[in-house]
This record gives structure tokens, C-alpha cells and sequence, in this order.
């Protein structure tokens, strides 16, 4: 079942291909891919913290934030990636492995 139609999709592609920070807080963009704008996107079956496009392949963070419970999405730039755990970190700060709220990198 898609839940963002092919026009929508389209332009939530053009606009978030150039305004990549706040892909986390539109739901929608869990149903597109940046890539190919696919709405074909489904739950990467051994990443429980991953979406991947059925069309191109391209797999990407997206999960809930597990400290404050926000939308965490591995496209946005408030997102970057943790060198520890590897998952993405929260704009609370946390990723889950570092309580003390430490963002260096
Ligand atoms: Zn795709
Ligand atoms: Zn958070
Ligand atoms: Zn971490």
C-alpha cells in the first residue's frame, strides 16, 4: 500500500533534494526515497533502524528516537552519524550509547 501518491512524492523529492534538513520531521518521508523517487519503501528486514527502496536498492536510516522518541532519518543533516554505534543520533543529541550527551565526533 503506498501512502504518498506519485505527484506528491515528486515534490517532496525536488524539495528535500535541496532543503535535506527537516526530512526527519515530515512523515512522509518515510515513503520516499531520495534516490530514484520511489514510493516503494519498505523496512530492511535484518535492520530494525532501516528503510530500504524496493526500486533502487538504497537503504537509509529512519526510526524513533529511543531517549525522546523524535523521527531519526539518516538523510537529514541534524542526523549525523555516531562512531560508536554506528546507528544515527537523535537532534536531542543521544543515539542511545552515549547517556552523558557528548555530540563529538
Ligand atoms: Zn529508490
Ligand atoms: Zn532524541
Ligand atoms: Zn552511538
Amino acid at each position: 500500500m503506498d501512502t504518498v501518491d506519485r505527484d506528491t512524492a515528486k515534490k517532496l523529492f525536488d524539495y528535500y533534494r535541496k532543503h535535506r534538513d527537516g526530512i526527519r520531521n515530515k512523515p512522509e518521508m518515510a515513503s520516499v526515497c531520495l534516490i530514484c523517487v520511489s514510493v516503494h519503501i519498505i523496512p530492511k528486514a535484518d535492520n530494525a533502524h532501516k528503510l530500504v527502496c524496493r526500486d533502487c536498492g538504497f537503504a537509509f536510516y529512519r526510526y524513533s528516537c529511543a531517549v525522546c522518541g523524535k523521527t531519526v532519518d539518516g538523510r537529514d543533516p541534524k542526523n549525523p552519524g555516531c562512531q560508536k554505534c554506528g546507528i544515527r543520533i537523535c537532534s536531542c543529541g543521544e543515539c542511545g550509547c552515549r547517556p552523558e550527551g557528548d555530540i563529538s565526533v
